[in-house]
């Protein structure tokens, strides 16, 4: 204690106050403050080994040695209870300090004299130029240990492999770990601040769900797409939880989120999912997966009263194939036959692999009946026999195969996956009776609708080759009742001498195509018709029109065509007038407003067929070199009664006035009928007031007697 009261204390101690009267304030007893100081005040000398010239009695509770066992001569230096492998950062703190002249802080350990370790902090100055230290020394055992524990705890959350992120009310992230960094790819720093919503948005509705569910719930779990730094996408599984704000602390509310990365997991499932339920050899759905569909989508058709369709489709001759050239061209065939198939459906619908050569095609439940339904299957099973009717290219060799598909409509109040596969399988054997290369249906009544339609077709092939389609002419008229042309109708003369009318036949030639061949021989009749009428004066003036269908008119070598039949029959092209409908000309304007061009180069003459029926805008009324219009005679039947169909009448005829082309109203019947399209501005008919369709014979003679 002496040593404390020299005067030649350090300058600049706080000693120096000691025990002096402050304004008659009571005196600070030095020692007592040494004595309730919690840890020790030293001065020593900077020799290398810190012999102390003073220590407080606390020394002894820090170490166990007294103070006297430091001061004596020769005493214990302090150097020797320092920890040998902390002395040598305690001589660099103090060098530093000196070379510095600051004061220090400085934390070691040292042994005790029952030997426990202890943390010691040590806050010191230097005086005397460097020669001696003063200072305190305090236990900091307990909040090393603490510190440690809290290190050693934050440590945990950096070693977790799992990204460990919290976030505030506003989606600031405050807390990232080294596992975030690794899921995420951004590091703490570059996050720290930033919103988690706006860093990682894979999906923000999804986010913001998660969001309110943990602040209403205290917590929520899930999977989280998201988007990593790299651009990677990721998937996470996550678990989110509340912590509520501590006041105490002064920590506001927060979440913590948990997130592992499930990626490669959510991959192997994938992958897995896509061996059970699809093909390795052709990648369709295998038969697994159209158990499932074929069960979903009876069910959908159930609830929805809508009718699908279900196609067994088997390759003929596979197995020749097979045993002929070897499985690895049998594989390559069949591969190329599931692209094919897959071109023959819509998106929706759905080509599986049974297995072998089985493949089956599910059409989804649209259609309201189940004629409906078998119309539509009839499209893609035709689309299928005619996918492979081209040979395939399998390495060097080219191969033909072809298909026998069995078809069966389904409807889920009645149907069940087995029925429906069974009826398909049946349906298909039944094609293959028939010869393969075909489809048949199962169900009697589209199969009867189906066998029909194809007989009609065959009925049709048959008739343009034996030469049974004849053509009539009815008469059209002007206001003085003089012929000036005639419109040719086709008309279908069966062996049995029957006459057939386009409303049986036309729409099934145009499904099945067969309009073009008959559209030309159609045209080919008429033109030789026409040049026949230019032979004679009392006939040559008369217009021919010709009814043609949008396909027709559409087909790339109409004209040449055209131009073929002209020079053949040697006609006079000005004398044709070709009829269209509103449909061709809405459906590809630009080509046919081309095609139109070219012909009435010409001089063959237009006229816009049913007119008033379809879906004309004035636009491209205009910009079509028309000559003609027709009214469509469903306006006619009533126009004397009906006001709507009488306005319509009127309306087509101011119409064509106003665009400078020739109205002629078709369907008249009766004189008060003339009168009302004379009344209103019509002047050329044609109808059964005058004429039905005749003979070409009959026509000629006709012509002449009322010329
Ligand atoms: P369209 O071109 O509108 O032909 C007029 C139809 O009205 C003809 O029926 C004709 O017989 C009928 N008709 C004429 N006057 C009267 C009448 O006063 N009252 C009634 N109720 N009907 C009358 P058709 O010959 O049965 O032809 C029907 C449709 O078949 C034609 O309608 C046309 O769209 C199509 N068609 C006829 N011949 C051909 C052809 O050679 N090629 C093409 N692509 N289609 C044709
Ligand atoms: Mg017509
Ligand atoms: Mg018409």
């Amino acid at each position: 204690m002496s040593a404390l009261d020299e005067p030649q204390m350090p300058a600049g101690g706080d000693t120096h106050i000691a025990d002096a009267h402050v304004d008659g304030a009571p005196a600070l007893s030095l020692e007592l403050l040494l004595q309730n100081l919690p840890g020790a005040a030293y001065r020593c000398l900077n020799d290398g080994v810190w012999t102390m010239e003073f220590v407080s009695d606390g020394i002894e509770k820090l170490c166990g040695y007294p103070p006297a066992a430091f001061m004596a001569r020769p005493g214990i230096p302090f150097a020797s209870v320092i920890v040998p492998e902390d002395r040598i950062a305690v001589e660099r703190g103090i060098a530093l300090a000196i070379e510095e002249h600051r004061a220090f802080q400085l934390t070691y350990r040292i042994r005790c004299a029952n030997g426990a370790i202890k943390w010691i902090c040590e806050q010191g100055s230097v005086a005397a130029s460097g020669k001696v230290l003063e200072g305190l020394l305090f236990d900091f055992t307990r909040v090393r240990n603490a510190d440690m524990l809290v290190h050693e705890q934050a440590s945990y959350l950096q070693r977790a492999r799992d990204g460990i992120v919290a976030i505030d009310i506003n989606s600031r992230i405050t807390y990232w770990n080294n596992g975030a960094e690794r899921l995420y790819g951004w590091n703490a720093a570059e996050v720290r601040g930033r919103k988690f919503s706006e860093l990682l948005c894979g999906n923000l509705p999804a986010y913001h769900a998660a969001c309110e569910a943990t602040l209403s719930n205290g917590e929520w779990s899930g999977e989280l797409a998201h988007v990593r730094r790299d651009g990677v996408a990721i998937e996470t599984d996550t678990r989110w939880t509340l912590i509520e704000a501590d006041e105490a602390l002064g920590a506001p509310q927060k979440i913590l989120v948990i997130s592992t990365d499930i990626s490669e997991r959510k991959h192997s499932e994938a992958k897995i999912y896509h061996l059970a339920f699809f093909d390795a050899l052709t990648d369709l759905p295998n038969r697994a997966s159209l158990l499932d569909h074929l069960r979903r989508a009876l069910l959908g058709s159930a609830r929805t009263r809508k009718c699908g369709a279900l196609m067994f489709c088997d390759l003929d001759n596979f197995k020749y194939l097979n045993d002929s050239q070897g499985h690895a061209a049998g594989d390559m065939l069949l591969q190329a036959v599931a692209r094919r198939l897959e071109h023959c459906v819509r998106e929706a619908d759905m080509v599986a692999r049974l297995g072998g050569d089985e493949f089956v095609i599910l059409i989804q439940p649209v259609e309201d009946t189940r004629e409906g339904a078998a119309t539509q299957a009839e499209t893609v099973a035709a689309k299928v026999v005619a996918a492979m009717a081209a040979p395939f290219q399998l390495a060097e060799m080219s191969y033909s195969v072809s298909v026998s598909v069995g078809v069966t409509t389904m409807c889920g109040t009645v149907d069940t996956v087995e029925s429906t596969l069974r009826q398909a399988d049946a349906a298909m054997y039944e094609a293959k009776a028939c010869g393969r290369n075909t489809y048949r249906f199962h169900d009697p009544a589209a199969q009867a609708a189906w066998s029909a339609r194809a007989e009609l077709e065959n009925a049709m092939r048959r008739a343009l080759r034996d030469d049974e389609f004849v053509l009539h002419y009815q008469p059209q008229l002007d206001r003085s009742t003089r012929v000036i042309g005639a419109e040719a109708l086709l008309r279908w003369r069966l062996p049995d001498g029957k006459l057939l009318y386009p409303a049986e036949f036309i729409h099934a030639a145009e499904e099945s195509g067969l309009i073009i061949e008959m559209g030309r021989w159609v045209l080919r009749t008429a033109c030789a018709e026409l040049a026949r009428w230019q032979r004679y004066p009392d006939t040559a003036g008369l217009t021919l029109s010709v009814n043609v269908s949008a396909s027709q008119f559409i087909e790339p070598d109409f004209v040449p065509m055209l131009q073929q039949i002209f020079e053949q029959t040697g006609v006079q092209p000005s004398g044709l007038k070709l009829e269209l409908t509103e449909s061709l000309v809405v459906s590809d304007f630009t080509q046919t407003a081309r095609t139109m061009g070219m012909l009435k180069q010409r001089g063959i003459s237009f006229s816009l067929d049913d007119f008033g029926t379809g879906y004309s805008s004035l636009a491209y009324l205009r910009k079509l070199p028309l000559d003609q219009l027709k009214i469509d005679q469903s306006f006619m039947r009533d126009v004397l009664t009906d006001q709507n169909d009488a306005s319509i009448v009127r309306s087509i005829i101011a119409l064509g006035d106003s665009l400078g082309l020739q109205v002629i109203a078709e369907g008249v019947e009766t004189p008060g009928q003339r009168q009302f399209l004379s009344d209103a501005g019509c002047f050329i008919y044609q109808g059964f007031l005058y004429q039905h369709a005749l003979s070409a014979e009959h026509f000629t003679q006709y012509a002449r007697m009322v010329h």
